[in-house]
């Protein structure tokens, strides 16, 4: 008997072994192993057991030991895992190891016995370890770095005999073992709320979705904001839990949104449970393990819980399904809506995607029939849609980026007693320069691009050609001399405002400002409860919050999302000023948003003035039909950076020429080129586009190509990475 075994290694999807050490039942796939792998000690996964293997068996070493009596990763999660390992072109082992929770990971019981961990002593210090003792040094910073606790076997993988450390430190009172207990979740009581009355548009929604139980069909629930789209999935799953199955529902940040989580809990007469990144291991697992055995009905998540294993899953739902950050940027980069997909598929049972905005891809699908599609067109209840309002900024004289249009109109909101919140659109784009007078953007002589403006040294510079130059004294198009960056920063807004309105209370929420884990929740509640009037945020704040007495919303920099080179950045543009939008005015009050705009005639803006998002959507379909990209075309994206620029173009203008050889016409290959971000943390970064009208081609020339491309000398020097379906070209 031969096992394979999968490994989290960037060298292969599995390795062969002989079945070996103490087994604890009869051995299956989905159960761990640990293994000797290059002479480490490491955990794996058995993914397959076979008659013979392609080694001869006197050549295999025996598994030290099987960890599970029962597989820990059902036949089902392992199809999945397969399906999706092999679709991102990412080895099998990582992507195991990317779904198990941390515990499953460190080779910790699976059956929710309660493991002994190690912590560090409250009141230890690094001083009072002996200076030369480098090894107990390390092993208490990394206690220290792990409130929770961590087992000697997580320890043995880093250092040789922790035990003899834990030992020596446990005498001088440093560390202190104790049983970390798993627990269970929470019941929940009698619900204490129930819905409303659902409008005609709701309950056709509903009656459909329900007609789709017991079989795979995917429904895009294309409603506008506040149109009611929770109350449609909490319906339906009241139906799936009185035919005793489960539900998962993805959203895109849900420690950000505790309102979901609220709402599902008042609602529903059984357990629920969440798994977000704001949870520490132990509460991962113990909803990871409700899941699995039935115990939780409802789990809500963000993209990775769309790899739980579920006793009898009948719905999923992906909640804001356009938003990118279902899609995962680094290891196996997949977009959780898609795997969703093919988990209902997998499954036989029906997928709900919810958007106010939804993507052009799913949008597509709907309009070709291949997904239902349900609208819900208006807002429930008594609220209104917002109105909108352009400004003009060309020769405007402005507070550091502020209108005095705007500020007016802040001015009458905060009078009433509302709350406004100013909106800064900044990440992903690059800071440009632009005539105050007409609004042209600096453009660079040599190619068709805008210029990137470099404030620190005070440079444009083209990132295609590489020409780079003063600032131009006056506007080249008409000759007026004012040249104004976009691009303000939060802070130095905040600064503004506060000058402004020193008597209104004021949170500032971006990165900067909310950097522990527990700083934005808090933030949230508090905007919530009106400690604040003004709130000034960047893209954490678009998120499906729901602030029923901010009236007013500002957006500062509209303009940044119109010359991106990216070209995802008309549709992210759309569904932002949309999705901020639909925070003013949630409750009886009608809302009220300003557009700040050097580019008053643009078509996407004057599209948003006057158009619904399904119109729009229509027009940025057919131009992404004239310039070939997705949903008519198909991508990948080779990204490669080194601290050398040329070490990452070598390589990847080697693997351009291997992917030629293997496309054979059907896909083309881009590139290289510098990326949109040309350097990142000291690392110069470059990217090789692979584009084709199919799938199918696509997804060979990767299989023939890469297993060559990893081979390559040069793949050693750079870091890259494959991104199948790339939602962020930057
Ligand atoms: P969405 O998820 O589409 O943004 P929600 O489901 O959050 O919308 O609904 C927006 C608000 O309208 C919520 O406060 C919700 O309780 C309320 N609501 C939804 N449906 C109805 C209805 N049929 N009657 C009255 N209020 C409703
Ligand atoms: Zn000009």
């Amino acid at each position: 008997m031969i096992l394979s075994v999968a490994i989290p290694s960037p060298a292969g999807d599995s390795f062969e072994y002989l079945p070996g050490g103490d087994q604890p039942g009869s051995l299956q796939p989905g159960q761990r192993v640990r293994v000797d792998f290059a002479g480490r000690a490491l955990t794996g996964v058995i993914v397959a057991i076979r008659e013979t293997g392609d080694c001869p068996p006197d050549k295999l070493k025996p598994v030290k030991a099987v960890l599970d009596s029962e597989p820990v990763v059902p036949a089902n999660i392992l199809e999945l895992l397969e399906r999706v390992a092999r679709y991102y072109h990412h080895p099998l082992g990582e992507a195991i190891f990317t779904a198990l929770p941390a515990r499953l990971r460190q080779h910790l019981p699976a059956d929710g016995e309660d493991p002994v961990v190690w912590r560090a002593a409250s009141d230890a210090s690094l001083d009072q370890v002996p200076r030369r003792a480098y090894q107990q040094r390390a092993l208490l910073e990394r206690l220290q770095a792990a409130p929770d606790g961590l087992p000697v076997e997580t320890l043995r993988l880093h250092f040789k005999d922790p035990r003899a450390l834990l030992k020596a430190l446990a005498e001088r009172g440093l560390v202190e073992s104790r049983k970390a207990p798993v627990g269970s979740l929470p019941k929940n009581g009698t619900p204490n709320q129930s819905g409303p009355v659902l409008n005609d548009e709701q309950q056709a929604a509903v009656d459909a979705l329900e007609s789709d139980l017991g079989a795979f069909q995917v429904s895009l629930l294309d409603g506008v904001t506040g149109s009611g789209k929770t109350e449609v999935y909490l319906a339906v799953i009241e139906t799936v839990l009185a035919r005793g199955g489960q539900a998962l529902v993805l959203a895109p940040e849900i420690s950000l949104t505790p309102q979901l989580e609220r709402r599902f809990r008042a609602r529903l007469g059984e357990t629920v449970a969440v798994m977000h990144s704001a949870l520490n291991d132990t509460e991962r697992f113990r909803a990871w393990r409700a899941a699995s055995q039935g115990e939780a009905k409802v789990i809500i998540g963000t993209r990775s819980a769309v790899f739980t294993a579920f006793k009898a899953l009948q719905l999923i739902i992906v909640d804001e399904e356009h938003d990118s950050s279902l899609k995962q940027q680094s290891g196996l980069r997949y977009h959780g809506r898609d795997v969703a997909i093919l988990r209902g598929q997998l499954t036989g049972c029906p997928v709900i995607l919810g958007s106010a905005t939804p993507s052009l891809e799913s949008l597509n699908n709907a309009r070709q029939g291949k997904y239902r599609h349900l609208r819900l067109t208006r807002r429930a209840g008594n609220a209104r849609p917002p109105r909108l309002h352009l400004v003009d900024l060309r020769r405007q004289e402005l507070a550091e980026g502020l209108s005095r249009f705007l500020m007016e109109r802040m001015r009458v909101h905060l009078g009433q007693g509302r709350q406004v919140m100013l909106f800064l659109n900044r990440r992903g784009y690059t800071p440009l320069m632009l005539c105050h007078e007409c609004g042209t953007p600096v453009d660079c002589p040599r190619c068709a691009a805008h210029t990137v403006w470099h404030a620190p040294i005070n440079q444009i510079r083209c990132h295609h050609c590489g020409y780079q130059a003063r600032p131009p004294a006056r506007c080249p198009s008409c000759g007026e001399p004012e040249l104004v960056a976009i691009g303000l920063g939060a802070q130095k807004l905040e600064q503004v405002v506060r000058s402004c309105f020193p008597n209104e209370p004021l949170i500032r929420i971006d990165r900067d400002s909310m950097t522990r884990k527990d700083d934005l929740p808090r933030a949230l509640a508090a905007i919530a409860a009106g400690e604040y009037n003004i709130i000034i945020g960047t893209q954490l704040l678009a998120k499906g919050h729901d602030f029923p007495n901010i009236t007013l919303v500002g957006i500062v920099d509209v303009d940044q999302g119109l010359f991106s080179t990216d070209f995802h950045a008309p549709e992210k543009l759309v569904q932002q000023v949309i999705q901020v939008s639909g925070r003013a005015g949630r409750g009886d009050e009608p809302g009220e948003v300003v557009m700040q705009t050097h580019q008053p005639e643009h078509p996407l803006l004057r599209q948003l003035l006057c158009e619904d998002y399904a119109e729009i959507a229509t027009g940025q379909l057919l131009e992404r039909a004239e310039a070939d990209w997705p949903p008519w075309a198909h991508l990948a994206l080779i990204r490669a950076s080194a601290p050398k620029g040329e070490a990452a173009m070598e390589f990847l203008e080697e693997a351009a020429r291997l992917f030629r050889d293997a496309a054979r016409d059907e896909v083309e290959a881009l590139g290289p080129v510098t990326a949109p971000m040309t350097r990142k943390a000291g690392r110069f970064r470059f990217q090789l586009l692979l584009r084709a009208p199919k799938r199918g081609p696509l997804h060979r020339a990767l299989d023939q190509a890469l297993p060559a491309i990893r081979k390559l000398k040069t793949a050693r020097r750079a870091r890259w990475s494959v991104d199948v379906d790339p939602v962020d070209m930057m």
